[in-house]
């Protein structure tokens, strides 16, 4: 038996209550529903666990969450795997920037991949998804701010681009998710990336993070991707 170290003495005594936010969170994401005149269901909160470890995430099981975001794919290959055993009900959203090289990896390790953005991993995923016999549901990400340090496709792109996705590379393409400009209102770019998905006909929007998420859904979130306000916060990296 490994003699326990003091950190993980430690964790036991988390200052972190998991199910007390997830309460929380729920709570905010009724209100704001309630308020929009949007249904409750209509909203999937994804829980990002990145860099948190398999602890703080079986706290979120335990509480009966089952949907999680991780940004990387071989931090979510190293974690997932054990948890799934127990749990297989666990869906899996990949929220970060996914390299052509390891679009297989994230095949197999995700249910869902937020974050297609250009002709060459559309085509790439494609490949790898036809290849597992196992199609999974994508999001385009937009780079709704038009930033240069930002993945996404431009929004005058969008249309081309989603079309682009469904019809040259069969990707069953559900939605568009976008991360607004941190230090600016984010409502406009909300309602802009709403706007596209509309336009192209598709059913979800996956935009809003710990901090606004609850004016996401007044915009018509579907997805709203929370980290810090479930798990606490993070360790720069
Ligand atoms: C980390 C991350 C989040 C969660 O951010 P919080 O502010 O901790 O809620 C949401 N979306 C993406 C793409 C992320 O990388």
């Amino acid at each position: 038996m490994r003699v326990e170290s003091p950190q993980s003495a430690d964790r036991r005594r988390d200052v972190v209550d998991v199910a007390a936010n997830l309460r929380t969170v729920r709570e905010r994401i009724e209100e704001a529903a309630r308020e929009s005149r949007r249904r409750v269901s209509d909203t999937r909160l994804i829980a990002v666990s990145k860099t948190h470890g398999a602890e703080r995430i079986t706290s979120a099981l335990d509480a009966g969450h089952r949907v999680f975001g991780e940004n990387r794919v071989q931090e979510a290959e190293a974690k997932w795997p054990p948890l799934r055993e127990v749990f297989p009900s666990v869906e899996l959203h990949l929220i970060g920037p996914l390299q052509t090289n390891k679009a297989k990896t994230a095949v197999a390790v995700f249910d869902v991949i937020q974050t297609v953005d250009r002709p060459k991993l559309a085509r790439v995923l494609s490949e790898e998804m036809s290849r597992a016999g196992r199609q999974r549901d994508c999001f385009v990400e937009v780079n709704i701010g038009e930033e240069s340090q930002k993945a996404g496709v431009p929004p005058m792109e969008a249309d081309r681009f989603i079309a682009e996705c469904r019809e040259r590379y069969q990707l069953r393409v559900r939605g568009v998710m976008c991360i607004p400009p941190f230090d600016q209102e984010p409502s406009p770019y909300f309602a802009l990336s709403a706007k596209i998905a509309e336009r192209n006909g598709l059913p979800w929007v996956s935009m809003g993070m710990s901090g606004d998420y609850e004016i996401a859904i007044a915009f018509g979130a579907t997805h709203v991707r929370v980290g810090t306000a479930i798990f606490g916060p993070r360790d720069s990296r």
